[in-house]
């Protein structure tokens, strides 16, 4: 055994601002494939370079050389999963890892897939807006995914079924989903072992572009694209039911680690979740270095997810008991 836990992370912004600085402020060891695509961002960082171990690799969509480099790093060591972590790498690349992921392969092959997405909400309870299989069917506003898309980019708003032949013309639908109008908040969550709770780590909300743009020109689609994101403390009756939320979930999944319960509240209040992140999620970015609210409270010190995540792997480690961190969400079938 050496004397400290080490994780293996690939380049993005999750782990350049958020992963990395909590695993060096817990004293973690850090293994990171950097693509040469964001080398010229992470070399504007030399003072946290000399504190990380680098393995470069040329093509960000190379996944053999991913794998191969993640692979020949020795010893025992935690892989760390983030958003483009897992765009670049599929299920079964990622099963091709010899090294344990943080929470497993299984919970990130559902957030994947929109359907199974979707259905593991609503099986653990959780209000979530209606999916229409067919356009026939549409029979109320509706929000329009794509295939592959990300970030929001090119959905489209179709208020029934002729506004949607219209506007779908030349697009990739991949999902059709009722249109919950509301205030977008994504709850993130901080599922512990070591801890023996699920912990509610905090609120985000993303600025989108155009729909969070001061004025809409007449005649402008709204765009849904992501370009930032901002921290929000939640109107006081809902905290409670945004714990529930995080708990059902795990109760009905297993995972392990941090998640994201993406939702839109209503004028009710009420709460839709239109979707789940099984894992770190950009949005957590916004309490580096300091925190926030919720997490502090509960920890009685500066904590954000990136650090809650190297804490967890730092217990684990120092008990003998990395295993219990990257079970792979015992309740939930293979797909
Ligand atoms: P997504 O890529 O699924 O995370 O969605 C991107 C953005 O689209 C979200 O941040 C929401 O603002 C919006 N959105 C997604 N699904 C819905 C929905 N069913 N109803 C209303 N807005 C939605």
């Amino acid at each position: 055994m050496t004397s400290k836990a080490v994780i293996a992370t690939t380049s993005s912004h999750s782990s350049l601002y958020n992963i990395v600085p909590g695993a060096l402020e817990e004293g973690l060891d850090v293994y990171v494939v950097c693509f040469d695509r964001d080398w010229e961002l992470w070399s504007q960082y030399p003072d946290l370079l000399k504190k990380i171990n680098i393995l470069r690799v040329n093509d960000y969509s190379d996944a053999q050389s991913i794998v191969r480099k993640l692979n020949g790093i020795s010893g025992e060591i935690v892989i760390v999963p983030h958003g483009s972590f897992v765009r670049y790498l599929s299920v079964e690349q990622l099963k091709r890892l010899k090294h344990p992921i943080l929470g497993g392969v299984k919970i990130l092959a559902y957030e994947g897939d929109r359907d199974k997405n979707s259905g593991l909400l609503t099986a653990s309870g959780i209000t979530t807006p209606k999916i229409f299989d067919k356009a026939s069917k549409i029979d109320r506003p509706v929000m329009v995914k794509l295939h592959g898309a990300e970030g929001g980019k090119g959905y489209f708003i179709a208020s029934n079924k002729e506004d949607f032949n219209k506007k779908k013309k030349g697009k990739k639908v991949n999902f059709i989903q009722e249109y919950v109008s509301g205030v977008s908040i994504y709850a993130h969550y901080f599922s512990s072992p070591i801890e023996g709770r699920c912990e509610l780590l905090g609120f985000d909300r993303r600025l989108e572009s155009n729909v969070n743009s001061q004025y809409l020109a007449p005649n402008e689609e709204p765009s849904f694209t992501v370009v930032g994101n901002v921290p929000i403390a939640v109107r006081e009756s809902l905290v409670p039911e945004y714990h529930r939320m995080g708990t059902d979930f795990v109760e009905q999944t297993g995972l392990v680690g941090p998640f994201c319960i993406e939702t839109i509240c209503t004028t009710e209040p009420k709460i839709y979740a239109f979707e789940f992140s099984g894992r770190i999620v950009a949005g957590t970015t916004v309490w580096v270095p300091n925190g926030n609210t919720y997490a502090n409270l509960l920890w009685n010190e500066p904590m954000y997810m990136g650090k809650r995540i190297a804490r967890e792997i730092k217990k684990a480690y120092e008990s003998d008991s990395l295993e219990l961190l990257t079970v792979d969400s015992p309740n939930l079938e293979e797909i």
